[in-house]
């Protein structure tokens, strides 16, 4: 396909690992600005102290360096190193000597991996800390040391980036991702990267539906977002969260809440019948901002692709989830997925046969076999039957797909054929939602 696909996504994630990113802040910004050289997108900026749902726009955290100083001067833990090692969103810290066991209460270690540096945030608490290897810090002697950080906590802005790809229905597929992590490769430059492509290539055309990608701070960010646009949100037919998309673990698809929207349909069908092994898992309430799409007062049908998930690969969190741990061919793979959904989403919808009395003679119409040039005339005469005995009116493409067993694009040239020979009627556009019940004549 895109042969700058894979190269695109890794020059991506190299430009955006080494950011001090946050929930709100310059980081924020500059990988805002790094992603809108790729894809023209529109940056919003919202005010601390802003109401938004049952939340308040937090203050801006900014940081220009912090450490964790010896006796005899030396940075022994460094900022500028690695911006895991300060406690995301620590208040600002003037330069102080402390003893050990009372520096000691401001780090945070990982036991079971000494070698790797964890990743902690101190959101809407007024606290701060330092993040360090366990082998480091079991080595520290006792006596004084001395820590600075020099950060700010103040009013400003919650910075977001929102791009709409008008398509030829106002239908829109969300897709939201997390833009919030600082130097953590998996969770979510992976999703960044695949969101990013995917923004580029649809806007290439004029899809049959609209896309409205989100770039977002975690929660904060969706709850914000939900805020400013509840008015217009009945135009959402189907979403999905991209996170941790490159690690080496199958994809993972978590469903809706309701289970069975079009999107949990058309993403499981992709899934089986694509090679690979896969799991669907359904919807709990912990994971990433689809909890707030599914919120009871919202319930949009969003759903998540991942593949490792949420608190459970042991690398989450920390230093190890770093460059060498997300791999391009898998970006690749779940980029080509997606744009699988894509095209069964802006194609799948209900039909009635307008000769539903016994089989329509299909040999008089030149439609039954030997209809010249096809690929595989037996799978295609089969899919017409398939879809003249289905189409009622109740049963769209993608369940006669999932009944039948044949390939998508096999029954969309049968659909088509059958149109063509006014054989068959569509109900409604792309993108409605279900409604059940015969389409009406
Ligand atoms: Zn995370």
């Amino acid at each position: 396909m895109n042969e700058e696909r894979g190269p695109g996504m890794e020059a991506l994630i190299e430009a955006l690992y080494p950011i001090c990113r946050s929930i709100t802040g310059d980081g924020l910004r500059e990988t805002l600005g790094i992603i809108a050289e790729r894809i023209p997108l529109e940056r919003h900026e919202v005010a601390t102290g802003t109401p938004v749902l049952d939340w308040t726009v937090p203050p801006e955290w900014n940081i220009r360096d912090a450490w964790i100083k010896d006796a005899s001067g030396q940075r022994i833990v460094d900022y500028k190193a690695s911006n895991l090692h300060v406690v995301n969103y620590s208040r600002p810290v003037p330069p102080q000597r402390l003893a050990l066991a009372e520096l000691d209460a401001h780090l945070h270690s990982l036991p079971e991996h000494p070698d790797w540096i964890p990743y902690r945030t101190a959101y809407y608490e007024e606290s701060w800390g330092f993040c360090l290897p366990h082998a480091q810090r079991i080595r520290l002697e006792p006596g004084e040391y001395e820590v600075c950080i020099d950060s700010t906590l103040e009013a400003g802005a919650l910075s977001y980036g929102e791009l709409l790809i008008a398509g030829e229905s106002e239908k829109e597929v969300l897709v939201s991702t997390h833009v919030c992590h600082p130097s953590l490769c998996n969770d979510n430059l992976s999703g960044i990267a695949v969101a990013t492509w995917l923004a580029a290539e649809l806007a290439k055309r004029k899809p049959g539906l609209s896309y409205r990608f989100l770039f977002i701070p975690g929660t904060i960010g969706a709850i914000t977002w939900l805020e400013r646009n509840r008015h217009r949100l009945d135009r959402i037919a189907h979403g999905l969260t991209l996170v941790c998309l490159g690690n080496d673990e199958p994809l993972r698809y978590k469903r809706t809440l309701s289970g069975h929207a079009e999107i949990d349909r058309v993403m499981e069908f992709v899934l089986r019948n694509s090679e690979g092994d896969f799991e669907i898992r359904d919807f709990h309430p912990y994971g990433y901002d689809e909890r707030q799409y599914n919120s009871p007062g919202f319930r949009l049908p969003v759903g998540s692709l991942m593949r490792g998930v949420h608190g459970e690969f042991p690398e989450y969190h920390s230093s190890a989830d770093n460059l060498d741990f997300v791999h391009i061919p898998l970006l690749e793979e779940a980029a080509d997925r997606l744009l699988e959904v894509f095209a069964i989403l802006e194609t799948n919808g209900r039909y009635r046969n307008r000769a539903p009395f016994g089989e329509p003679q299909l040999g008089r119409r030149g439609l039954y076999r030997g209809m010249g040039g096809e690929a595989d005339p037996r799978s295609l005469s089969q899919a017409m039957l398939w879809i003249l005995q289905f189409s009622d009116g109740t049963n769209d493409l993608l369940s006669i797909a999932e009944r039948s067993g044949l390939p998508w694009a096999i029954l969309r040239n049968a659909a088509e054929r059958l149109e063509e020979h006014d054989l068959l009627e569509r109900c409604g556009s792309p993108g409605q939602r279900e409604r059940g019940g015969a389409c009406a004549s």
